[in-house]
């Protein structure tokens, strides 16, 4: 008899899940609360490891397709001076819209798909008959708020956030993050600002360019919800006021399509499964946009999580997953802060640019 599986959450994690368990092995429910927001966004920097899995998914061609390949990136500072040029192993910039798509077209038709906000992981759990529960629910994760009690004790057996970060409730940052696209123009490879207070990016994409910032509030109350759209851009345009000219004209440009959301980080977890209970994408460790990895982590925990539970069944699977994965995801989610510390410290600025144009220029390939 097959096992049942209840997947919380319809983003890049539950979908890739979804679409990677065997159907002929596992019932699959697949909860999503919003789904005209899963395929919403801009570009994805996909790396080698999540392509490949792309590639077993029988999806790779069409991601690469609909895709801008690059294989160098440029660092600036604030006034757009060259701190680094440096070379990534072909990165796909990839519009999410068409990787959702991608998803899509080939979850098994035998899917259950629920459109419902999930309260209550475990009692639907019980309600549909699910022997596993997976949180793919994004970094506010109710999943993860469920199996942790306010003192931390655990829920489940085995499930324990670290004794200084006791609240599995998300991290809520002074950060702001804006995206979205500037139609007509593609650069030739990605590029980033780096300043105190602020970091700035433009990827190519499917449209011509993409273009994400993320800037320090300084407000002393952290809020959950981000500002509108009108407040983060009066944010960026005085953050990047005295920046490169060019940022300026990018913000200019910006039209109704641009998201805003407040930067949220998950908890540091120990364990990232519990009985009957799975974490996997940003739920497990939502992390700050500076490496360009939460997707491509979220694709890598959901295929990872297909090959453990086609070996080891919907009981052994979950104790065998956090094994591949955790601790791997866990230092990622601690050096992309770091990542975003260093690229808009104002104290060590200095110090940071020196280092940087010390180590040997890799220039992009002519031709
Ligand atoms: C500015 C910015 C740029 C980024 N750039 C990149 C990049 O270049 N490369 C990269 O790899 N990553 C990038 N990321 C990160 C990436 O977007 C996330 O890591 C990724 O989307 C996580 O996928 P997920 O499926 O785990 O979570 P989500 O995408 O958050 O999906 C969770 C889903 O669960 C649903 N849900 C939540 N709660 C419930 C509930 N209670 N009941 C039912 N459904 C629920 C939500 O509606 C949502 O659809 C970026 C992030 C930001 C903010």
């Amino acid at each position: 008899m097959s096992e049942h599986v209840l997947i919380v959450g319809g983003g890049i994690a539950g979908l890739t899940l979804a679409a990677a368990l065997d159907p002929s092995r596992f019932r699959v429910t697949l909860v999503e609360e919003r789904p005209e927001r899963a395929g919403a966004g801009t570009v994805l920097a996909l790396w080698r490891g999540a392509m490949a899995d792309l590639d077993r998914l029988g999806v790779g061609e069409r991601i690469r397709a609909a895709s801008i390949t690059s294989d160098h990136g440029t660092l600036r500072d604030s006034h757009g001076g060259v701190l680094a040029r440096h070379r990534v192993p072909r990165l796909c910039f990839a519009p999410r819209p068409e990787l959702v798509a991608a998803f899509e077209a080939v979850l098994p038709t035998t899917v259950t798909r629920l459109t419902c906000e999930v309260t209550d992981p475990r009692a639907l759990a019980t309600e549909v008959g699910a022997d596993l529960v997976v949180g793919a629910d994004g970094v506010r994760s109710v999943c993860r708020q469920a199996c942790l009690r306010p003192s931390g004790v655990l829920a489940g057996r085995g499930f324990v956030a670290r004794s200084s970060h006791l609240n599995p409730r998300p991290v809520v940052t002074e950060w702001i993050a804006l995206r979205g696209h500037l139609p007509g123009r593609r650069p030739q490879g990605p590029t980033e600002w780096w300043g105190p207070g602020g970091v700035f990016g433009v990827t190519p994409g499917p449209r011509g360019a993409a273009w994400f910032c993320a800037v320090r509030t300084d407000q002393p109350d952290r809020r959950l919800q981000a500002p509108s759209l009108e407040g983060a851009l009066a944010l960026a345009t005085n953050r990047f006021g005295d920046w490169d000219p060019l940022l300026q004209q990018v913000l200019a440009e910006v039209g109704g399509e641009a998201d805003v959301q407040r930067i949220l980080l998950a908890p540091p977890l120990r364990r990232s499964a519990a009985d009957g209970l799975v974490l996997i994408g940003d739920a497990a460790h939502g992390m700050a946009p500076n490496l360009g990895r939460g997707a491509n982590e979220a694709i890598r925990d959901a295929t990872v999580l297909a090959a453990m539970l086609h070996r080891h069944g919907a009981k052994g699977g979950p104790l065998a997953f956090p094994r591949r994965r955790h601790a791997t995801t866990q230092v990622l989610r601690l050096a992309s802060s770091v990542a975003l510390r260093t690229a808009t410290t104002s104290r060590l600025a200095g110090v940071r640019d020196h280092v940087l144009r010390m180590l040997p220029q890799q220039a992009p390939p002519t031709g």
